[in-house]
């Protein structure tokens, strides 16, 4: 029974429902289903407490017209603020991120729920049997009301349920929001069910809708901050949405090449207003693609099947980036990589779609900068398998777990061993034995083989003093360096302090370095071996005849050795001309006088050939493959 007329309550609601759909109308609003459900839940909310409001006003209104008026309100009332509780249990499934499209329990649950909201209220409007007016006690509610009331209750209590048990693509602070904002709004109205003197009920409701707002709903949820385009948590919800209903799409990802660059060299302002002139831009290339900050140098564009034309949004994009972007006085010209990948081809889930995004950005990042890359030609295995021999990498350099062995080389003068090639050796727990030649230029590609090559020169240094090899044939050990080592500035004075640590004397050591196609900055490298070549470390040229090293190389490099990659002394085997070849080759260099290794000496023929030829070093399994350093040493004293 209502006590006296109090609409502090209901006007304290309206004012908050004010405030609410101020801010729903002055800003921008998330262009999905759930949005716009959540202005419908307003709206009915503000018409539940006008109703409210009218119905309390009668029912006090002395006049018995006004008075007989308050069924009108009353009937109004339940019927919208009930409907209120259905629409809830529907915002709530979408907050799901689950299309109910064949999910017959949920649609059943929903029918319902509707179905029995609609055979009560309709009979209310006919025969008013949800509640008693009684001009002694007020109004007073039926079993059919508490009926309806079960039936609003449950439908919420499903819907909250149904939220959280399916929420992924909801963070944690939205999900409490909602859960405390739904529970707010069920325990007000079970006390509005017992306390009656006060009705209270619709601003308990507003003030949950008000959190709702704030927490989950406000565009700050959903909006970049520097550019206003959407936010990824937003892109991840949409497209799990129309990944639900099937809905066919092509994603563009456009991903800025060294902005970090942009950054540094213009300062951030400007790399921010850079990121802002993309954006806008491409806001302007689709009529109703969808443009996302993917990441914090990554944009994406969502164009669903049969709205734009793909390949013309791919065209406007790249034709963009290849003039400048102007501020002010500055003409910063970006480079951007462009992934496009179509839903379902490849990828049928969010997950999906996002490891071949990422997958495809990181080694896009690496090989193909600038230029248009379809994720379907990617091969999704190599690239999760060069992944995880990236993590192995890391975690041996972590953990110490690299080994290296020892390939003795035979000295055809001498007859006996007095070289031997360092070579890495790596175990993974999961991917067993990764041989070198896999992952050194994976390692090469992550920067980690600088911290890699440090390790194994460590190694072979310690070696060299523990096995104290100047007391045997053993001269100098051949260790593998990478340019990418050769290009460190700190490189000379690394090599030197790990050997003055050890007391490795330059001759004991002999760096092998390969010459590769990117090679950009000889100047440097060659400044590097011509230092630790004046302190008496010597160099070879590694894989010679294998299409990388070549004879121009050679000059440019005091090589003491160069060894023959192993494919031109099998091929000489081969054929005539080969042959011909490698007499020629081996001529040549000892015309220049450096000294010869042939790699990959398997047979007794081969040996004898390569002997008789003037090759003065012999390396390969005819004589032994790498081996364990401790197993090394035996093998040494026993050759001798
Ligand atoms: P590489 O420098 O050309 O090393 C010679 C490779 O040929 C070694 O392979 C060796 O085991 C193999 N080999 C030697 N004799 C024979 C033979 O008679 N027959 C055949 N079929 N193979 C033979 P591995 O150890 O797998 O190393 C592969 C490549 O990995 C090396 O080629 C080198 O480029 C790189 N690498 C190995 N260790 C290191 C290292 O510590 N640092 C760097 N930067 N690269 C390394
Ligand atoms: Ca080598
Ligand atoms: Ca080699």
């Amino acid at each position: 029974m209502i006590g006296n007329l109090d609409l502090h309550f209901d006007i304290a609601a309206m004012v908050i429902m004010a405030v609410i759909l101020l801010q729903l109308s002055s800003k921008k609003n998330i262009p999905i289903k759930r949005s716009y459900v959540f202005i419908v839940m307003c709206i009915l909310q503000v018409l539940v407490i006008v109703c409210s409001m009218g119905m309390q006003l009668c029912m006090y209104s002395d006049a018995e017209q006004y008075y007989k008026m308050s069924t009108i309100f009353f009937d109004f009332y339940f019927a919208i603020d009930y409907l209120s509780a259905i629409v809830f249990m529907y915002y709530m499934i979408l907050w799901s991120g689950r299309s109910i499209k064949g999910k017959l329990v949920t649609k059943l649950h929903l029918i319902f729920a509707i179905l029995l909201y609609a055979i009560l209220i309709v009979g209310n409007f006919i025969n008013h049997d949800l509640y008693i007016i009684d001009p002694q006690k007020g109004w007073v509610y039926t079993s059919k009301l508490q009926l309806l009331s079960v039936v609003a209750l449950y439908a919420m209590f499903f819907g909250i349920c149904y939220a959280i048990k399916y929420a992924e693509a909801m963070s944690y602070g939205k999900l409490t929001a909602i859960t405390i904002g739904s529970a707010c709004v069920v325990a007000g109205i079970i006390a509005q069910f017992y306390i009656q003197d006060t009705f209270f009920v619709n601003f308990v409701i507003a003030v949950s809708m008000l959190l709702l707002y704030e927490l989950a709903q406000h565009p700050l949820n959903i909006l970049d901050g520097n550019t206003q385009v959407l936010n990824r948590a937003i892109m991840d919800e949409m497209l799990a949405l129309d990944i639900a209903d099937e809905k066919e799409f092509e994603l563009i990802v456009i991903t800025m090449d060294d902005f970090k660059l942009v950054n540094k060299t213009y300062g951030i302002d400007i790399g921010d207003v850079m990121l802002r002139q993309v954006a806008d831009f491409l806001r302007t290339v689709s009529r109703k693609g969808k443009v996302f900050r993917y990441g914090s140098d990554q944009f994406a564009i969502q164009i669903k099947s049969g709205s734009d034309d793909f390949n013309t949004v791919l065209d406007i994009i790249t034709e963009r980036f290849r003039h400048p972007w102007i501020y002010e006085d500055n003409s910063v010209r970006l480079s951007a990589t462009t992934i496009c990948l179509s839903y379902p081809e490849d990828g049928n889930t969010l997950g999906s779609i996002v490891e071949v995004l990422d997958y495809t950005i990181l080694f896009a990042k690496k090989k193909n900068r600038g230029s248009v890359i379809y994720t379907k030609d990617v091969d999704l295995n190599t690239m999760r398998r060069e992944k995880a021999i990236e993590k192995a990498v890391e975690e041996a350099i972590l953990n110490d777990t690299l080994e290296v062995h020892y390939q003795p080389i035979y000295n055809t003068e001498k007859h006996c061993y007095t070289s031997a090639e360092a070579l890495v050796r790596m175990k993974d727990e999961k991917l067993g034995n990764i041989s070198p030649d896999i992952f050194i230029p994976i390692a090469e590609r992550n920067g980690k083989i600088v911290k890699l090559g440090t390790m194994v020169f460590e190694k072979v240094c310690r070696f060299i003093h523990d096995q104290k090899l100047s007391e045997s044939t053993i001269e100098y050990i051949e260790v593998n360096v990478s340019v990418i080592q050769c290009l460190q500035e700190d490189f000379v004075d690394t090599i030197i302090s790990i050997m003055d640590k050890y007391d490795v004397r330059p001759e004991q050591i002999n760096l092998e370095i390969t010459e590769t196609a990117e090679i950009s900055a000889v100047q440097i490298i060659q400044d590097n071996v011509k230092k630790l070549h004046e302190k008496g470390i010597t160099f070879s040229l590694d894989d010679y005849g294998s299409g990388y090293s070549t004879l121009g190389y050679i000059h440019q490099f005091p090589f003491y050795i160069i060894k023959l990659d192993k494919l031109m002394v099998w091929d000489a085997f081969e054929t005539e001309q080969a042959s011909t070849t490698l007499k020629y080759t081996v001529g040549m260099i000892k015309e220049l006088n450096m000294h010869i290794v042939a790699e990959g000496v398997e047979t007794e023929q081969q040996q004898q050939k390569l002997s008789s030829l003037g090759c003065d070093y012999l390396q390969g399994w005819y004589y032994s493959k790498a081996v364990p350093s401790d197993q090394f040493a035996s093998l040494i004293k026993k050759a001798s």
